[in-house]
């Protein structure tokens, strides 16, 4: 079997140890060599876009994944112009592994459950596969359950890792992880309020968020 390459884009505004738990258990759940982060450029689907800038989204991604070889920083779609889509992100890694490497793209419930309104939704199986993890704070799921993934999907849904690896893409499993309530957007709002974010997100982010006066206040 080859070794597979996980790839887990966000806005990472800023990564918090919900992505970094995501990234970690489906990195074991599926044997995968490593896993990339690959910050955002342009959030396509975000109104008023990011409020870190692109380099300091990646250099707290650094921070947060130092101490762990088995994660890497792509920051391929900050170099790009214009919007970011993760079919260019898909083709272009797809283009540098090969035809045979099986590439599992990570993401969350709530963010999958919205894949149909991605750009070129429908090729985006053409290129990898998709392991999506059950967020605690996604309450569409947790009343729904996998009823929440688009009925065109199903066909495509897996329940068997190996039966997922022996092909390079086209296949979706599900994976409950460690519930973590934790999102990006609420420790924006607590740095804004003046209320810790110490125990969210590892010290090294805490303390760049403070250096740089991110989200509102030096708090
Ligand atoms: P925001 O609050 O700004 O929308 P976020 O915390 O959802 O941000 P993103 O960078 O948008 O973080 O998320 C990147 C990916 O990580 C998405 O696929 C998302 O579903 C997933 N994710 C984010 N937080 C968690 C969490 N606590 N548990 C599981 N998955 C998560």
């Amino acid at each position: 079997m080859a070794s597979a390459l996980g790839l887990f884009g966000g806005s990472f505004d800023p990564v918090h140890f919900g992505h970094l738990r995501l990234a970690a258990e489906l990195r074991e759940a599926f044997a995968l060599e490593r896993v990339a982060f690959l910050p955002a450029g342009q959030p396509w689907q975000r109104e008023r876009g990011t409020q870190a800038s692109g380099e300091q989204r990646a250099a707290m991604l650094r921070l947060a994944t130092a101490g762990d070889p088995g994660f890497v920083v792509d920051e391929r779609e900050l170099a790009r112009k214009g919007d970011s889509y993760t079919i260019d992100t898909l083709e272009e890694v797809r283009g540098e592994v090969g035809p045979d490497a099986p590439l599992v793209f990570l993401l969350g419930s709530d963010a999958f459950t919205k894949i149909e309104t991605w750009h070129r939704w429908e090729s985006l199986f053409d290129f990898a596969h998709f392991a999506v993890a059950v967020r605690a704070d996604d309450a569409d799921w947790q009343s729904r359950g996998p009823g929440a993934i688009p009925k065109s999907l199903w066909p495509r849904v897996s329940v068997n890792r190996r039966d997922l690896l022996s092909v390079p893409a086209g296949r979706i499993m599900t994976f409950s992880m460690t519930p973590l309530a934790i999102s990006s957007t609420a420790i924006r709002d607590r740095v804004a309020g003046g209320s810790t974010i110490r125990y969210l997100t590892p010290d090294p982010v805490v303390g760049y968020i403070q250096q740089h006066s991110l989200y509102g206040t030096s708090a």
